[in-house]
């Protein structure tokens, strides 16, 4: 539940000024939860187009199930998701996730997602390869359950407008919106997607274009030029 503080207040109004500018946004890309799940982990340092072609890879082999992906060897695996880069390395990942809905659920990944919050987010974090994004991107945007996804976008548009020092870590970060925004999935998910879209279009690590940026209107300082989070 959130409290309904100053933050909640600036928090509210800087939704409204960006889905005001850019619309309510139809996110996740994604066809059903595993698909999802599969999309969630294949995106970590690769664009979303690479994503879909290891995704379309992966259907055109006929293996888009739990159990079929299950059954390739990580080997096999790594070269469908080749498109997606670190392929070894996603593969392995991709694996473990399978692993574990398939050893500990019988495969069957509804079960696995449909669970409170903080189990999910505690199964998932303690698969070997899958971080903070990833998961709560999965509990977000698979099972449709309320958790805020923090990323670099959500950090350097947080500390320009003091939202949070720079010294934050992620479930800090994760903290302050939670805190003061209505506990809704829905208000997650499109929150985060309003804040890509800042981040993408305006809010630049250098050279931020401020004066055409929805939240131009809300306090910010850009002097200290944010790097990388
Ligand atoms: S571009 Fe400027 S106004 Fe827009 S989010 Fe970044 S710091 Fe704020």
């Amino acid at each position: 539940m959130a409290r309904m503080t100053r933050t909640s207040d600036t928090l509210t109004a800087m939704y409204d000024a960006m889905v005001q500018r850019f619309g309510r946004q139809d996110w996740w890309p994604g066809d059903g939860p595993l698909e999802v799940c599969v999309g969630a982990i294949l995106t970590q340092n690769t664009n979303w187009t690479n994503v879909q072609k290891a995704i379309a890879n992966l259907k055109a082999a006929g293996v888009m199930g739990v159990a079929a992906m299950d059954g390739l060897d990580v080997a096999s695996l790594a070269e469908l998701i080749r498109p997606a880069g670190y392929y070894n390395r996603k593969a392995s990942r991709l694996k473990n996730f399978l692993r574990a809905v398939a050893a500990e659920w019988g495969g069957d990944l509804a079960a696995f997602l449909d669970r409170p919050v903080p189990a999910l987010r505690e199964d998932l974090l303690a698969i070997n390869g899958i971080g903070r994004e990833t998961a709560d991107s999965i509990i977000l945007y698979a099972a449709g359950k309320p958790t805020f996804v923090v990323d670099a976008y959500t950090a350097r548009i947080g500390v320009r407008h003091r939202l949070f020092d720079a010294e934050s870590d992620y479930d800090a970060i994760k903290e302050v919106f939670e805190s003061a925004l209505p506990d809704r999935a829905e208000l997650f998910n499109d929150y985060h997607a309003q804040l890509v879209t800042v981040g993408k279009t305006f809010c630049r690590p250098r050279n931020p274009k401020c004066d055409a940026c929805p939240l131009n209107a809300f306090p910010h300082d850009v002097e200290d030029v944010w790097e990388e989070w």
